[in-house]
């Protein structure tokens, strides 16, 4: 079991954000965290992070680039701790070819590979989004946490980031407010309003009742 939840309230300072939920995660699973801004999806997402830390690629809604480096330098970062200091030095001096072309292939995938050297400050809202999947790719781990890694892009980005995401990652746990690309990527929704899981279901065994309820908790 990747997680396992049971009667967890989750607080900031005094005041109770998520309220008494359980759950559990499976290794394998690909869940969508629904519900509209405030319903505590990034507060869950990141009292999951903080629980293993090591074990993931994460994207947290602020994205955590460094705005004055370039894409290739911040997706470099994510790999800093995997290679030795001297190798990292080079790399931040003079990237060598056999980065770059790994992280060209990645970036490819997201309709990015001219922006390799451009400073984070120069891209878009949806080209920083895509710089941050790309750097959670490059990170080379099994499972992914992404808080709304696609609120700026356009429907076939999304649906082309998160097809690329689900065949890179075993496991997935994302945060959305889109239903449609929600029930067509993943397995499993949980939906969250309040601060409360109001459904909780696997794709293939929702009926038209939880889709509405989807949509209740998006609105
Ligand atoms: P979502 O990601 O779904 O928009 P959040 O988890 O960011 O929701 O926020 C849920 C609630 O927690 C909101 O009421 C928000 O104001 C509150 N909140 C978020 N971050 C903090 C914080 N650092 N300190 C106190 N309250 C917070
Ligand atoms: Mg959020």
């Amino acid at each position: 079991m990747l997680f396992h939840l049971q009667n967890q309230t989750i607080s900031y300072d005094k005041k109770d954000i998520l309220h008494s939920i359980s759950f559990s995660i499976k290794i394998g699973e690909k869940v969508a965290v629904l519900g509209k801004s405030g319903s505590g999806k990034s507060t869950l997402l990141k009292y999951l992070f903080n629980l293993k830390t090591n074990s993931f690629a994460y994207v947290p809604q602020d994205l955590s680039l460094v705005e004055n480096l370039s894409v290739f330098h911040n997706i470099y970062l994510a790999r800093l701790d995997t290679y030795c200091t001297l190798y990292n030095i080079r790399n931040l001096i003079k990237p060598a070819s056999k980065e770059i072309n790994l992280m060209k292939n990645i970036l490819n995938e997201f309709d990015l590979n001219t922006k390799l050297f451009s400073k984070i400050y120069n891209l878009s809202g949806g080209q920083k989004q895509r710089v941050a999947l790309s750097r959670a790719i490059f990170k080379n781990k099994d499972i992914l946490l992404a808080d709304e890694p696609i609120s700026s892009l356009d429907e076939y980005l999304s649906s082309k980031a998160l097809a690329k995401l689900n065949e890179t990652f075993k496991t997935i746990i994302c945060s959305l407010h889109n239903v449609n690309l929600a029930i067509n990527h993943f397995d499993r929704i949980i939906g969250l309003k309040n601060g409360k899981i109001i459904i909780d279901k696997k794709c293939s065994l929702l009926d038209k009742e939880d889709i509405n309820n989807l949509y209740y908790v998006c609105e």
